[in-house]
């Protein structure tokens, strides 16, 4: 395994790989779900490039950029357990030479997510399109846990004609339910155990769908019963273009859930 730290090295790199190109886009502190899409991508792919880097563009001014758990030795040691060819973690100076918005988010995105994080969804294409410019991948990989994020990148690959394939992966959970994320080492005790109540809504709406109720006010109603300990900012029921829906269209809806436990947002959704 190589680590790469400029665009020269990379871009070198990749005018010499003929065959596919698995590329797996993340903030490092590795995880099992971080695992399973770079698996996923040594599994469909010749060579497998991994980037580890904060973005710090998709931070609001009052978010967690400087806090962000860093982990440069162990996601290496990862990596390397996980055969990756390439690991590309570039400097903030190497990824950003003005301070320019390259790409802007549609106005549509301004909702969830977009509504809470103005401007995060910018940062999120901007890097993302400097990433696949300097890799060039055959598929991208990317976790359904964010999935405004994902039908974003989905959107702009397609309105960019860009030939990659998007490939969407399941969402990882600890073994309790609570959907793997780097921002779960903030949580204190007593937030971890309260946490759980999140994924327990979803089973919650799932187990009622299984029954045929299939009205979203009837779901988010109970799964705010399920939550009514937590400050919920939102719950939401969408088809997989992001449009609220009054009932669920079964293989077409996502159910997305975010709850605040002091200075930490926890997502999680379930795709019905
Ligand atoms: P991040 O490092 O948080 O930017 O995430 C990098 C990629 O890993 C994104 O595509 C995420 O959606 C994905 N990811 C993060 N957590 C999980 C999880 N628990 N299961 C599956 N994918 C995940």
């Amino acid at each position: 395994m190589k680590v790469l730290k400029t665009i020269e090295e990379l871009q070198n790199v990749r005018k010499s790989i003929t065959s596919t190109v698995g590329f797996v886009p993340t903030m490092g502190a590795l995880h099992d779900g971080h695992i399973s899409l770079i698996k996923q991508a040594r599994n469909e792919n010749d060579i497998v490039i991994v980037s580890i880097f904060v973005n710090p563009t998709q931070f609001l001014p009052t978010e967690d950029l400087d806090a962000y758990p860093r982990k440069d030795e162990a996601d290496k040691r990862i990596c390397e357990m996980c055969k990756v060819d390439y690991v590309f973690m570039p400097e903030i100076s190497t990824m950003y030479t003005s301070e320019e918005v390259l790409i802007k988010a549609p106005n549509k995105s301004y909702i969830l997510e977009g509504r809470t994080r103005p401007g995060h969804f910018d940062g999120v294409l901007q890097i993302v399109l400097k990433l696949f410019g300097l890799t060039q991948p055959t598929n991208a990989y990317f976790g359904k846990k964010d999935a405004q994020q994902l039908s974003l990148i989905t959107q702009m690959v397609r309105n960019l004609f860009l030939p990659i394939n998007i490939i969407p992966c399941e969402i990882i959970r600890e073994a309790d339910g609570l959907a793997m994320s780097s921002r779960n080492v903030y949580l204190n005790e007593v937030q971890r155990k309260d946490s759980l109540l999140i994924c327990k809504s979803l089973y919650t709406a799932a187990s009622l769908i299984g029954k045929n109720e299939l009205n979203s006010n009837v779901l988010k109603q109970r799964m705010n019963d399920v939550m009514s300990t937590l400050d919920v900012e939102y719950i939401a029921i969408v088809d997989r273009d992001f449009n609220e829906i009054e009932n669920i269209e079964l293989k077409n809806s996502i159910i997305l859930v975010v709850a605040r436990f002091g200075n930490t947002r926890l997502l999680d959704n379930i795709w019905v």
